[in-house]
């Protein structure tokens, strides 16, 4: 190892959407292999706490398996011949075809800055809005969510608003393995303050339970009964803040006519989901008495095809009973990756346009097109994820550049994403690995810099903006995925608006885009950074946005005067129904299968994988059966299971579980064929999507069970 030498150790960790704060220490001595990591003291996420994910980034550092040259068709190349490539190739398509014909698929692994160069480039100045992201996946019915109740994209809380509240429901949220260090602020608050109540509300009995006061083990997909039971309920108990709802919302009426017919009473709403009077009396009675109540809701709410009704249901309850802009009380949803928020902050979905203004926001096309000087601008939204890898396949989308993400691995049916990417004329991956499912498909490979290496921002689960610094040099050829993009934009002929000479002018842009014509009328505003100077940038303290200019300690907690951003200032009721998820069990495939992750692995464990010490807890991909249902098909425990649906099939270890209800099994999405040979759990899951906001419902498949 060579001694590093750096202004300061301190980044973020680049694996969860907690976005906890790790030092380096730098320089490290010669006989280090690689710089010890421990968890930043200071930074207001994590207090110095990491979990065993976090702590074990060092060794991840030097892979034997970086991508370290440009590749075209399998050949290392120069940088600027590969540029030249993809670049000849864009304008080709995009002359024949329209600038539809392009689309980036990126992550919420880039950086905001990143994020924010492919968005400009893709929606100014080539003409599409095609730029859709991972963060489909992961958050995009918590957007629409917030969207349709507060007129923008706002998450309200904090993380000490969790340490605060007497009332904790975690809905859909495996925290104690996907957002670990969450996870323990929440259990220390518990343990201090042994009056707080957790409710845990998941159909599988996870570690998270460990510190609930109740588990309702839900039917899966049916939350949002809840929620709508509780919103007619509140008004029974005469717990309704009619204050708040007279002069801070509209809607209530409808939606609670709507609350009212859906769930009748308590008995058919514990019937539709599946738990005992007893238990759902329990929770409406905390729910009655607490007002300091945080809903804390992930994947299980929002990868569902009712993901965004189910964000609304819970949204409704809160807004009805004024628990919300108050300490300790709020509807948040955690966010599954380290810059799933800064993607969207720049605009990085193919609905959005830039800076939390959509293409429908008034004005808002006309407003970026002068901001950018934009030559090109889209007028329309772009294809999501799983209808933009469909484009592919009927040959309407040739040439996709897929940044920092494994498809073949993650998204639905991964034999339909195979034959999107063959079927596409120019496939181009940037990635600091060389070997994952999806560079394999690539005819052009970028290496991209990675943790450690890149340098930029990343805005956490609750809107803080952090710095992920570039503490050690970027190994062989790889370079910042923002760099490649602006090499390729200029050799596009697009040369002044990408010529940056530093990564901090592409932060002052965002930020200033941000307050452009803004006034308080959008939510997102970090004005006070548009003037920032490399020093300074170098020097960013974690910081929750707005920050406006005249603002610079930033944003605690949003709405605490009771004024949102929709037209009217008010926050809308949404009426919802609860459904059930759209695959249902049949005689062909009886069982449903729910998928998660496990506590030391971390998406398709192109990092994680590296890591030698991580493999110990979970070292096997597996699927969790209920006892009796193992025992009818004459399954044994760690015996082989075929897995099998519509769409694909995959092998498993049998792991015999009373976690799991009858009927219902589960399955971690990790493991790859590429990595190491296993079978790929998306392979079984349909590509069926929220409507509104194109979320897979990837927690949900009906599939057949047989030993092998
Ligand atoms: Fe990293 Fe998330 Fe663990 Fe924090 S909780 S150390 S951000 S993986």
């Amino acid at each position: 190892a060579t001694m590093m030498t750096a202004t300061s150790g301190k980044t973020t960790c680049p694996y969860c959407g907690v976005g906890c704060g790790v030092n380096l220490t730098l320089p490290y001595s010669a006989n280090e292999a690689v710089p010890p990591v421990s968890g930043d003291l200071e930074h207001p996420a994590n207090f110095g706490r990491l979990c065993v994910k976090g702590s074990s980034l060092a060794q991840t550092i030097q892979s034997d398996d970086r991508l370290l040259t440009p590749m075209v068709g399998g050949h290392p190349v120069a940088w600027e011949s590969a540029i030249k490539t993809v670049s000849a190739k864009i304008a080709q398509v995009v002359k024949d075809h329209g600038p539809d014909a392009f689309a980036f698929y990126l992550s919420g692994q880039i950086l905001t800055e990143d994020y924010y160069v492919a968005n400009k480039l893709a929606k100014g100045f080539i003409g599409t809005a095609n730029v859709d992201t991972n963060s489909r996946l992961c958050m995009a019915s918590a957007v629409v969510g917030y969207k349709r109740a507060f007129g923008s994209d706002t998450v309200p809380c904090n993380y000490e608003d969790l340490e605060l509240c007497d009332l904790l429901i975690m809905v859909g949220s495996n925290a104690a393995w996907t957002h670990p260090i969450l996870y323990q602020r929440i259990a220390a608050a518990k343990k201090q303050r042994p009056n707080m109540k957790v409710v845990v509300i998941d159909p599988r009995e996870t570690a998270t339970c460990d510190i609930s006061d109740l588990h309702l083990a839900i039917k899966p997909g049916s939350d949002a009964a809840i929620f709508s039971f509780l919103l007619s309920d509140s008004v029974q108990a005469g717990i309704l803040d009619q204050g708040f709802v007279t002069n801070h919302t509209n809607g209530f009426k409808a939606a609670l006519a709507q609350a009212n017919e859906s769930t009748p009473s308590l008995s058919l709403t514990a019937d539709f989901c599946g738990v005992s009077e007893q238990d759902l009396a329990s929770l409406v009675d905390w729910w009655r008495d607490t007002a300091k109540t945080i809903t804390f809701y992930s994947q299980g709410v929002n990868q569902s095809s009712s993901g965004v009704d189910k964000c609304n249901a819970i949204i409704n309850c809160h807004l009805a009973t004024g628990r919300i802009g108050k300490e300790g009380a709020g509807p948040f949803s955690i966010t599954g990756q380290p810059n799933a928020m800064g993607g969207r902050e720049v605009g990085g979905l193919a609905n959005q346009l830039a800076a939390h203004m959509d293409f429908a926001t008034p004005g808002a096309q006309d407003l970026v097109q002068r901001f950018w000087q934009a030559p090109n601008m889209a007028t329309k939204d772009g294809l999501k994820a799983v209808d933009l890898f469909q484009a592919m396949e009927e040959g309407k989308v040739k040439v996709v550049w897929i940044m920092s993400t494994n498809p073949m691995v993650s998204l639905p049916d991964t034999a339909q994403v195979r034959r999107a990417l063959e079927k596409c004329e120019l496939v181009i991956v940037s990635d600091c690995k060389a070997h994952t499912d999806t560079t394999v498909m690539a005819d052009v490979l970028f290496p991209a810099t990675g943790w450690s290496e890149k340098d930029g921002t990343v805005t956490n689960s609750e809107r803080r903006i952090s710095r992920q610094r570039g503490l050690l040099p970027a190994p062989g050829e790889a370079k910042h995925d923002w760099w490649a993009i602006c090499e390729v934009a200029k050799s596009l002929g697009f040369q002044s608006a990408f010529s940056y000479q530093s990564i901090h002018e592409i932060f002052a842009e965002h930020a200033a885009l941000s307050a452009f014509e803004n006034n308080g009328r959008r939510d997102f505003d970090i004005g006070h950074f548009s003037q920032i100077s490399k020093a300074e940038y170098d020097a960013l303290i974690p910081v929750q946005w707005p920050v406006p200019e005249g603002r610079p300690e930033g944003t605690k907690r949003m709405f605490e005067d009771g004024r949102f951003f929709t037209p009217d200032g008010r926050a809308r009721f949404i009426g919802i129904t609860p459904s059930f998820p759209k695959s249902r069990a049949s005689q062909e495939w009886p069982f449903t299968l729910n998928t998660g992750r496990v506590r030391d692995q971390w998406h398709t464990m192109t990092r994680t994988g590296d890591a030698a010490s991580l493999a110990k807890h979970t070292a096997q991909p597996y699927v969790e059966i209920h006892p009796k249902d193992a025992k009818r098909l004459a399954i044994k425990d760690k015996a082989l299971v075929r897995l099998t649906s519509p769409y694909g099939e995959a092998l498993l270890k049998a792991k015999v579980s009373r976690a799991v209800a009858l009927g219902n099994v589960f399955a971690p999405i990790h493991w790859t064929q590429q990595f190491a040979n296993a079978s790929v759990v998306s392979n079984l899951i349909p590509q069926v999507v929220d409507p509104l906001s194109g979320q897979p419902e990837s927690k949900h498949a009906q599939v057949r069970l047989e030993a092998v």
